[in-house]
């Protein structure tokens, strides 16, 4: 027996599913979720020892690829000087004016340790600021685990085929109104329906945890205008896009259509953290300040802007310099471009779809025309994507293992890396096909 598949039964007996996060146990795709040993560069080591391409970067983080030598210095040092004070930091000072220096609408920040927080304060926030309770969130959007976040969530509610969770009580439930993605008519619709009373729309930047699937084009400036000329608020979720889809964040793709928009509050995680638990809300300083203690908005957290996590974070943002984002985009782009085109030498229908330096690819002939929203992407031929997956995965590239997930390349992503990809790709293609 592999050492996966005991460490798997092990983790079994006392771990709900053996992992600490659904989609890590294969659910969809079937087989031994591999056990991580090591992570270096582009590259991470399994407990059979074998390593694979990975291609899931931690689902965000390692924008820099695993065990950057100047992470990794800043964590060191950071953990001999103290694990944590439960006291305030220079460093957090600076991690927030790294981040307000690359996303200006970011006034304010408040560090959190998980992107669940980050939604679920601003969430708060923006109630508080309206006094109104109402939200509106988009089919197939996850914006963490929290209770009012979880209808039609995507990520993994959508590998695991879950319209939401149980243990939710209906009445929080209700205060979550739920539309498709890139609807303008549902979201006036929704607006005339529930006039005075809608606090805020949370959104994806750009949506990625249905697969990839970026806002039309003028969609994010229109959500704006709407929930504006209603008295509610506009909250940004860049927890996966922050600091990835550009140098900043998916914010800065709209920049550059000339599409200017500028929320009132965003949630940040998986980058500002570089591989540690650091998340974050940010926006208009007037709102931030709602928060306790300048405000009546409670939140705290005892390793909130903890000093390791943080100088990971620092690190992380420091090095990730204009040539950290040209390497990502052609890492992404070259990746992309090989997986299409042995898609289509073995006649797999698919289409891939782009945010910023991030994207996915959708298998099926239901979605060659595009996937504008969740019920495009729930039309997806998850079964082949799940033979490519392990046909890759033998060839020792690690693909996230479920169709509804980005694919996450990392600047560490060399010459070699990028071939063993592409020698694996042919055999996945056909193995996509039959
Ligand atoms: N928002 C988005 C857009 C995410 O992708 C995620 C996590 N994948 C979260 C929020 C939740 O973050 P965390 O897992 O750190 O709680």
């Amino acid at each position: 027996m592999s050492r996966n598949q005991e460490l798997f039964d092990r983790a079994r007996g006392v771990i709900p599913g053996g992992v600490d996060s659904p989609v890590r146990a294969y659910g969809s795709v079937g087989g031994t979720p591999r056990f991580m040993v090591s992570a270096q560069g582009a590259y991470v080591t399994d407990a059979d020892g074998r390593d694979y391409v990975d291609l899931v970067a931690s689902w965000g983080p390692a924008l820099l690829g695993h065990s950057h030598p100047a992470v990794i210095e800043a964590v060191v040092e950071a953990a001999r000087r103290g694990l944590s004070f439960g006291a305030p930091t220079a460093a957090e000072t600076e991690l927030a004016e790294e981040i307000r220096s690359r996303v200006p609408a970011a006034e304010k920040i408040r560090l959190v340790s998980t992107g669940t927080e980050a939604t679920m304060t601003a969430i708060r926030l923006a109630r508080a600021a309206t006094g109104r309770d109402l939200l509106v969130k988009f089919a197939g959007h996850y914006h963490g685990h929290s209770d009012g976040l979880l209808a039609q969530a995507g990520s993994g509610l959508a590998t695991l085929a879950l319209p939401g969770s149980a243990g939710v009580p209906a009445p929080i439930a209700a205060q979550t109104l739920v539309i498709g993605y890139n609807d303008r008519a549902a979201v006036e619709e929704l607006f005339r329906a529930h006039e005075g009373k809608i606090a805020a729309i949370i959104t994806e930047a750009a949506g990625a945890n249905m697969g990839v699937v970026p806002p039309a084009p003028g969609f994010t400036a229109f959500l704006s205008d709407i929930a504006h000329r209603n008295g509610a608020l506009l909250i940004s979720d860049e927890v996966l896009t922050g600091f990835r889809s550009s140098r900043s964040g998916y914010a800065g793709v709209l920049d550059a259509a000339g599409e200017h928009v500028v929320p009132d509050l965003i949630a940040f995680g998986k980058v500002i953290g570089g591989g540690l638990p650091v998340a974050a809300v940010a926006g208009r300083a007037e709102i931030m300040d709602l928060l306790a203690p300048t405000g009546p908005v409670y939140q705290a957290g005892t390793l909130s802007g903890n000093p390791v996590a943080v100088a990971a974070g620092l690190a992380t943002l420091t090095h990730a310099d204009e040539a950290v984002y040209r390497t990502l985009d052609s890492v992404a782009h070259t990746v992309a471009a090989e997986a299409s085109a042995a898609l289509t030498d073995a006649g797999v229908p698919h289409v891939v779809q782009w945010a910023g330096t991030l994207f996915s690819i959708f298998f099926g002939e239901s979605v060659v025309g595009g996937v504008p929203d969740y019920a495009t992407a729930t039309s997806q031929d998850a079964d082949a994507y799940g033979r490519f997956f392990h046909a890759m995965l033998g060839a020792g590239v690690s693909l996230p293992p479920s169709a509804f997930e980005a694919w996450f390349v990392t600047a560490a992503h060399d010459d070699a890396a990028i071939a063993r990809i592409v020698d694996a790709l042919p055999a996945a293609a056909e193995a996509a096909r039959s």
